[in-house]
């Protein structure tokens, strides 16, 4: 049988964007520890310091990522450690260094972050930029900078440090930013596919709802029409099934009808459908198959079925099925040959059940359109 449930559409909705944020923190891990190298070599113990308890944050979260559902506290932290880090180094060593850049990075980040309140970065942006500015004015000149007398060669390799970083930190973002939505893209779109893909499913028998199979016979019936084949729908009932719930109870009844499912859908051909008709009414639909090969499948599920035992408590009984047969095709439409397989079917019930019924007892030819006569015969 066509199988309802095995496509798996959720590949890409496993993919978690937490790796796009850990590799992130390592960029940041990584700076930091060159940091405290380079500020030690400077002797601006301050800063080194500082940047001993930058690395230890994001080392930190670099274990936590994983390890809590909202990551937005952390991008919140880490966003002012870069100000704070920003502002602290432009302040000691002064403007020259280009720590300031780092400011410039970060100004569109709380834009991407998913912050409860919807003007949190219409407030953070602007603050990040006038910070840029104030610290410009503050440290104008060097006039309020810490160590101020570094030299040249010091200072261009800080910067040039600084500025590959910053390029780099504006990379990532834009990297996350798109990988974020890629992510989310693919997510939506698996969410989609699972939710129409469960929409065409019975939930309790895991056969094609009724609503799946009406789409599926409109291009069967195409198909057929175009190669001028055949194919075969075959009405199948429970007989007697209000008895087995009458006596076992509903959720006993919903059991045998999950196992009877489950047989029909293995005893059906790999081109065929299995459907849940509606209650205990299950039709097969095999393209390609006249009325000879659909009969012999019908005949094969009825004796399967009526050969299956189902124990509750001290009983063991079993269910049979009545199904009735029809070949449709480019003289016969779907919506005629659904007509005949229930009358036939309904014969079967009218003549003693466990049967398949596959052609016209009062005689009419199978392809031929069967009228209220049929019915009033049988
Ligand atoms: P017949 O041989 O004439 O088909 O007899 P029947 O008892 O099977 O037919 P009837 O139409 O009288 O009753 C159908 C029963 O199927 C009654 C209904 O409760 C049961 N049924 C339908 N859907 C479900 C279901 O999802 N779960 C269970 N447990 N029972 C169901
Ligand atoms: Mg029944
Ligand atoms: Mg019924």
């Amino acid at each position: 049988m066509r199988s309802a449930v095995k496509f798996d559409a959720t590949r890409f909705a496993n993919i978690s964007p937490k790796y796009v944020y850990l590799f992130a923190d390592i960029c940041c891990l990584i700076v930091h520890i060159v940091f405290i190298f380079y500020f030690r070599y400077i002797g601006v113990t301050e800063m080194m310091y500082f940047n001993f308890f930058s690395s230890a944050l994001y080392l930190g979260f670099s274990f936590l990522i994983f390890n809590v559902e909202n990551v937005t506290p952390m991008l919140g932290i880490a966003l002012f450690e870069i100000v704070v880090h920003a502002v602290a180094a432009t302040v000691y060593v002064g403007w020259g260094y280009g720590f300031a850049m780092f400011l410039v990075c970060i100004a569109p980040v709380p834009f991407f972050v998913e912050f409860k309140r919807v003007m949190t970065p219409y407030i953070i942006t602007p603050v990040i930029v006038t910070v840029f500015m104030l610290l410009k004015f503050y440290t104008v000149d060097d006039a309020h900078v810490i160590y101020p007398d570094f030299d040249k060669t010091s200072q261009l390799v800080l910067y040039t440090f600084n500025s590959f970083f910053a390029f780099l930190m504006i990379i990532c973002i834009a990297a996350i930013y798109k990988i974020s939505k890629q992510i989310s893209q693919h997510q939506l779109k698996a969410k989609n596919e699972t939710l129409s893909r469960l929409a065409t499913i019975d939930p309790l028998t895991r056969l094609f709802n009724r609503r799946a199979m009406m789409d599926f016979f409109k291009q069967i019936q195409r198909n057929a029409a175009a190669a001028d084949s055949r194919y075969i729908i075959a009405m199948g009932d429970i007989d007697n099934f209000k008895q087995v719930n009458d006596t076992y109870g509903h959720a006993y009844g919903d059991m045998v009808l999950k196992q009877i499912s489950e047989a029909m859908s293995i005893l059906v051909p790999s081109e065929g459908y299995v459907c849940r008709w509606g209650g205990e009414e299950l039709l097969f639909v095999i393209p390609n198959t006249g009325i000879e090969a659909g009969t012999r499948v019908a005949a094969q599920i009825r004796s399967e079925l009526e050969a299956m035992s189902f124990s509750c408590g001290a009983d063991t009984f079993g269910v049979t099925i009545t199904i009735g047969v029809c070949e449709c095709g480019k003289d016969l439409s779907y919506e005629e040959g659904l007509k005949i397989a229930d009358q036939y079917l309904y014969y079967g019930k009218k003549h003693g059940r466990n049967c398949v019924i596959n052609k016209n007892p009062c005689g009419v030819d199978l392809n031929q359109k069967l009228g209220g006569a049929f019915g009033d015969n049988s």
